[in-house]
């Protein structure tokens, strides 16, 4: 279902980048409808949710793009990127591969050369609900986040621990910089 635009302030547009398989696309159907499902869903193309939030008594219209699949390719165009304020880049803490493979990530991040800056990204280390069996320890990706000058958080789109929250601070933090 569609709501006008018009009956939001800001519309933001979003997107979610890191390897596939760690948990962007249950990030985003926990965010925007609250639901996760065990297998991955292999989608062709690029799909989009919105979700309306609440900033500072303005509401806001955040369209959050994912990439359904083409991430292993590096095959993501320009057009992904285009416009978008900001971006959830995120890993897998049970997977080191997916950390070591970030510094790719933020070298193609589009969004960082668009906008020119640091604070509408935000790391994302997902599937915390198995922090047991953890590969990619706490400290290490908060020092590579802090290196950059990017906020870092850990989610679980599972159990749904901080995934409002991840969201919400990307949000603000893109609130701050364009409203
Ligand atoms: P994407 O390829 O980055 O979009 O990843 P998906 O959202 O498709 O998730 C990949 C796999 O990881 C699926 O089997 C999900 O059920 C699982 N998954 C995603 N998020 C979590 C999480 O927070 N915890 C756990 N334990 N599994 C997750
Ligand atoms: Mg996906």
């Amino acid at each position: 279902k569609m709501e006008s635009p018009a009956a939001a302030d800001y519309i933001f547009k979003i997107v979610l980048t890191g390897d596939s398989g760690v948990g962007k696309s249950n990030l985003l159907s926990r965010f925007t409808r609250n639901e996760f499902t065990l297998e991955s869903r292999s989608t062709i193309g690029v799909e989009f949710s919105t979700k309306e939030v609440q900033v500072d008594g303005k509401t806001v219209k955040v369209q959050i793009w994912d990439t359904a699949g083409q991430e292993r390719f590096m095959a993501i165009t320009k057009a992904y990127y285009r416009n978008a304020y900001g971006a959830l880049l995120v890993f897998d803490i049970l997977k080191a591969s997916t950390f070591q493979n970030l510094d790719q990530w933020i070298r193609y991040n589009e969004v960082r050369a668009n906008a020119g800056i640091d604070c509408c990204v935000v790391l994302i280390g997902n599937k915390s609900d198995q922090r047991h069996i953890r590969a990619v320890m706490s400290d290490d990706a908060k020092k590579y986040a802090d290196e950059r000058n990017i906020k870092y958080m850990e989610t679980s789109a599972l159990d749904a621990t901080n995934v409002e929250q991840a969201f919400r601070i990307l949000i603000q933090d893109i609130y701050k910089f364009f409203a």
